[in-house]
């Protein structure tokens, strides 16, 4: 990750710094899924034109697209990734205290640690298998 993409991803700490990257959103305020109750529940918009609702949490980095208008992101969220830190403190953001946004910001870069070596892991993993197979055509 660059550093400018890892200083985005910082700033969406903030709900207000979120709810701007909903600028694309294809839901409108009359539904449960609109860009305030999606920055709310901790996620920023990453969508493209493959997926035009995908979402981001900014501390588990989970991604989740495929909305319906009736789902409830907080409930969503929670399901799809229990073990978000976010989720587990369950206060709005204007009640979370300084060193909470700390231990968040901490939980965040954990995550995004784990993300990038379990990636590693099943890439050397994929070679591991190619490389026994090569090497069992020459046993
Ligand atoms: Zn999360």
């Amino acid at each position: 990750m660059t550093k400018d993409k890892e200083r985005e991803v910082f700033e969406m700490s903030t709900e207000e710094k979120r709810l701007s990257t909903f600028k694309k959103w294809p839901y409108g305020s009359d539904t449960s899924i609109n860009k305030e109750k999606m920055a709310a529940a901790g996620f920023y918009y990453i969508g493209n034109k493959k997926e035009p609702d995908l979402v981001r949490c900014f501390v588990c980095l989970k991604e989740l697209d495929g909305w319906e208008v009736e789902d409830d992101p907080w409930e969503e969220h929670k399901n799809h990734a229990s073990y978000c830190q976010f989720i587990h403190l369950n206060k709005a953001e204007c009640e979370i205290t300084f060193e909470e946004m700390h231990d968040l910001e901490m939980y965040r870069q954990i995550n995004m640690a784990t993300k990038v070596l379990t990636k590693k892991i099943k890439e050397f993993e994929k070679q591991a298998a190619n490389t026994r197979e090569v090497l069992q055509t020459l046993a």
